[in-house]
């Protein structure tokens, strides 16, 4: 986001904070999200939709974990489509399922300033405190261990299909995603660069 200047929108965290708000939306998602489950498309696609209607970012965005289906992906079409905007670019990170379960297993958010860490691959499992502030650290309810084979199991069935659907389109870019974060940023940002992104 910083080295492109570009937005980021995440719908898991459109998603959290609804929850978190206590909206009615909110209220709906929470039950799919801590069983692992995709929030119903209809759903997701009007949060994007009002967050595309609200952002004033002209030098474009980052989509992050969205889309996950097949209609969402032909419902971003439409969305764009009526903006007069086209994707740039998909990336697809490829990580081993054993390291994807310790990055979920040991992701822990700061409560206060809400910073990520990783207990096992930051703090060999031994840290309670935030690094940063001090502040409590929490697990994510649908990173708990029973959560991440669901979730695991909803790729394979429902987001796996998106990868034939945009390599086919040419727009699928893959990144090695075992490494560290600086390692994995430099990839994304030579994938994208390779595309003229960042340069408008
Ligand atoms: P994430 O933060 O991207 O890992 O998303 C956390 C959870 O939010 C997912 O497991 C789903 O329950 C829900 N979610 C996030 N993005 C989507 C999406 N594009 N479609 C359906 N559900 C989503």
């Amino acid at each position: 986001m910083k080295r492109l200047g570009v937005a980021w929108f995440s719908t898991g965290e459109m998603l959290r904070e609804a929850v978190a708000n206590g909206t009615p939306l909110g209220a709906k998602a929470q039950e799919y999200i801590n069983q692992g489950r995709l929030v119903p498309d209809s759903v997701v696609l009007d949060l994007v939709d009002e967050r595309l209607s609200q952002s004033e970012d002209r030098n474009g965005f980052l989509l992050d974990g969205f889309p996950r289906t097949i209609p969402q992906a032909t419902g971003l079409d439409a969305l764009l489509e009526a903006r007069g905007l086209a994707l740039d670019r998909v990336l697809l990170f490829r990580v081993p399922r054993e390291i994807i379960i310790e990055r979920v297993a040991g992701r822990r958010t700061c409560r206060d300033c809400g910073v990520i860490i990783n207990v096992f691959l930051d703090f060999k499992g031994k840290t309670e405190a935030c690094p940063q502030c001090g502040g409590e650290l929490y697990q994510r309810e649908d990173d708990r261990e029973a959560t991440i084979a669901a979730r695991l199991e909803v790729y394979e069935t429902q987001t796996k299909p998106l990868v034939a659907f945009y390599h086919d389109r040419h727009l699928l870019s893959e990144i090695d995603g075992v490494g560290s974060i600086e390692e994995v940023n430099e990839r994304v940002l030579v994938a994208l660069e390779a595309f003229g992104a960042g340069s408008a």
